[in-house]
């Protein structure tokens, strides 16, 4: 295969900066603004299984709901999968032309993104997805999977972690912006359960890919650790780490 076609091979976009890391570590906040100082576009995957799990609940058939019969339940998800067109445009989330950002992050949709996410029809579908975004041009993806995974020729990854109760006080200042109510045990729990669920999955786990920046934004202002990250995409790679290690 001739460079410029192994650049083009999906598995190959490589001017990727993939930052993966768990719940509340600040992913898309910071991932958002890193994109906005390089230029690049950014893709927020978790809001992809976010929105495939509000069309499931839409169409009465997310995991809860047919937990009795998993074969029929697997079986209409597949055929509700197959009738969504998600698309990802300036920040929202369009499922069949539908702006449906606003219902992303609703309790229903968080207690049971992990189960959806964790199936794999739902992980090949949104993979295919999410490197179709880059083989257009490059870009920042946030999310479980993404250095490990979907991207595993990124140039840069990034593992972002960050002590559990300051996961859950970030966590607990986004509900409150959203108006929520949620107290601080809850929220602690919630991101344990996910977590839990979201590092033990069989396809596709969290986990740190083996040539990722770890970064512990434990007491780092977003600024901080942008700047962490800008300095590491502008004078570093993936690649330099491992031959360093
Ligand atoms: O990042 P966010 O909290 O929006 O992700 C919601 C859920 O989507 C995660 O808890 C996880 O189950 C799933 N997810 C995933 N793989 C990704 C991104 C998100 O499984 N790349």
């Amino acid at each position: 295969m001739s460079s410029a076609a192994a650049d083009t091979h999906p598995l190959a976009p490589t001017q990727v900066v993939a930052i993966d890391g768990p719940s509340g570590a600040g992913k898309s906040t910071v991932a958002r603004l890193l994109a906005r100082e390089l230029g690049f576009a950014f893709l927020d995957t978790g809001a992809m299984y976010r929105a495939v799990t509000w069309h499931f609940l839409q169409a009465g058939c997310a995991p809860a709901e047919c937990a009795d019969e998993p074969d029929r339940g697997a079986e209409r998800m597949r055929r509700a999968l197959s009738g969504a067109r998600l698309e990802l445009d300036a920040g929202r989330v369009l499922l069949n032309g539908r702006d449906v950002t606003h219902h992303l992050r609703v309790r229903e949709v968080e207690s049971q993104v992990s189960a959806v996410s964790a199936l794999p029809f739902v992980r090949t579908a949104m993979r295919d997805l999410q490197r179709g975004v880059a083989v257009k041009g490059p870009v920042v993806a946030e999310g479980r999977d993404m250095g490990s995974v979907v991207f595993p020729r990124a140039r840069w990854k990034v593992y972002l972690d960050a002590a559990p109760s300051e996961r859950a006080r970030r966590r607990s200042r986004d509900f409150e912006r959203q108006g929520r109510q949620v107290s601080a045990e809850d929220v602690l729990d919630e991101i344990n359960v996910r977590d839990r669920l979201d590092s033990t999955r069989s396809d596709a786990p969290l986990r740190q890919a083996p040539d990722a920046l770890y970064v512990d934004t434990t007491g780092l202002t977003t600024e901080a650790v942008v700047a962490k990250l800008l300095e590491f995409v502008r004078t570093s790679s993936s690649e330099r780490l491992r031959e360093a290690r």
